[in-house]
């Protein structure tokens, strides 16, 4: 397998972008030399710049439901294309789409697109404060919500109640105000909130974790978050900018039938092109600019072709009801397929799912929170990740993430991904 036009691009990337890429992960740093830069897609597959096929089981990092190229995602983006790219003045689509959100998320009753998760998230919490009157927000370590300031917070050394920046540039104030707590620790939360719980505006959490690979939420935590967000007056935002649309389509909140004030979403909605959304509770979503006082606007918001794209995807999943059903039993037989493997290639790896989503975590499991995945053998990642991608699969560029796959995945794929498990998995066992 020869990258070198890969190679060719990175080396002049390198020259007029920091790292030679528009997003950190994509340098592939823990697993290559050198980033694969993408050429086209098709399907299930995608294909590097210098003409290799790989099995596509990134997605885009959730986004293609569908997979590359769905032809009436693309008609409906050429057909708005033709149309008009944006008007910046209200347009039908943009309420087409918000109806069927509304209509498919059970606690959003009215909804405002943005441009990316991470305006989603920065957003909902400026309306918590607003709504709260207070300034403190709870996150958890290892979920990620985008590069808002006050969300790139890390836990300080000791105590748990102040944070620390994760990066230059954030001032100290921004995570002060941010408590970051272990995932899936209610008695942790409860703490929290009988030490500061009149100062806390809002718990912000992943309802099934995607940013440290996949960790589901332990029995009765979700509830418990709901339970102690209420009695202290705070509000719950459940992200699901990887879990709305994807583990089905009432979302994370349909699966454990919980209500939280409000929603965060994100690529999913807009079938492969940058869109993000925030939404909830009417009353919350009228304090938002121009109904109410909280400010947030967007110039290229609710984009027409982002929304004419997200229609396309959405309608079709809403109108199938086998969509679902088959993108959990894809996951499911890729788990089946990892767990087999590795029991086989005799290599210690742990599987971990959720409806849509899995990973594999090369330690003990379980796995449940950020501290778990420090486990995980990141040069055994590395090793299988090479192996993979030499046999034409393209997996996420970093251990602890999480694998996506899509409907355009069939029998025929999964099969090709089980054929290549035994060398990688040997691989990884012998790194
Ligand atoms: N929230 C979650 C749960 C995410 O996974 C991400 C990014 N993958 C974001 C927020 C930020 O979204 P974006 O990259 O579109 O800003």
């Amino acid at each position: 397998m020869t990258t070198q036009a890969s190679k060719l691009l990175y080396e002049r990337a390198l020259r007029v972008t920091p790292g030679g890429v528009n997003s950190p992960v994509r340098s592939m740093r823990q697993v290559r030399e050198y980033p694969l830069f993408a050429e086209r897609g098709e399907g299930a597959y995608v294909y590097d710049a210098d003409g290799n096929r790989y099995l596509d089981l990134l997605c885009s990092w959730g986004p293609l439901i569908l997979g590359h190229g769905h032809p009436a995602v693309v008609e409906a983006i050429r057909r708005q294309a033709a149309r008009a790219l944006t008007f910046g003045i209200a347009s039908r689509l943009e309420v087409e789409l918000a109806e069927l959100i509304v209509g498919a998320l059970p606690a959003v009753d009215e909804v405002r697109f943005v441009s990316s998760g991470t305006e989603a998230t920065m957003s909902a919490i400026r309306l918590a404060r607003a709504a709260t009157g207070r300034d403190v927000v709870v996150k958890f370590a290892g979920c990620y919500h985008g590069h808002v300031d006050a969300l790139l917070a890390r836990a300080g050394s000791g105590a748990a109640l102040s944070s620390l920046p994760v990066s230059p540039g954030v001032p100290a104030k921004a995570a002060q105000d941010t408590l970051v707590l272990p995932y899936n620790d209610l008695p942790a939360v409860e703490a929290a909130f009988a030490a500061r719980g009149g100062e806390i505006a809002a718990v912000i959490v992943e309802p099934i974790a995607a940013n440290m690979g996949v960790v589901p939420p332990v029995e009765g935590y979700l509830q418990g978050l709901r339970r102690v967000t209420r009695a202290h007056g705070a509000l719950l935002i459940f992200d699901e900018v990887i879990t709305g649309f994807r583990v089905r389509l009432s979302g994370a909140q349909g699966l454990f039938g919980l209500d939280p004030d409000l929603t965060c979403l994100g690529k999913v909605i807009g079938g492969g092109l940058p869109v993000g959304a925030y939404g909830g509770r009417r009353d919350l979503m009228e304090r938002v600019a121009p109904q109410g006082d909280v400010y947030q606007a967007g110039t290229l918001s609710g984009s027409p072709l982002a929304m004419a794209a997200g229609l396309a995807q959405l309608s079709l999943l809403a109108d199938d009801a086998a969509a679902y059903p088959r993108l959990q039993a894809t996951g499911q037989a890729l788990a089946r397929a990892l767990r087999e493997g590795a029991q086989a290639a005799d290599v210690t790896c742990t599987v971990q799912e959720a409806p849509g989503l899995l990973s594999a975590f090369f330690c003990e499991g379980p796995v449940r929170d950020q501290t778990d995945t420090e486990r995980n053998a990141t040069g055994r990642y590395r090793a299988f990740w090479q192996a993979m991608a030499e046999q034409g699969i393209l997996l996420p560029p970093a251990a602890n993430e999480a694998i996506f796959p899509s409907l355009a995945l069939g029998e025929a794929e999964i099969g090709l991904f089980a054929a290549a498990l035994p060398r990688a998995l040997a691989s990884a066992r012998d790194a």
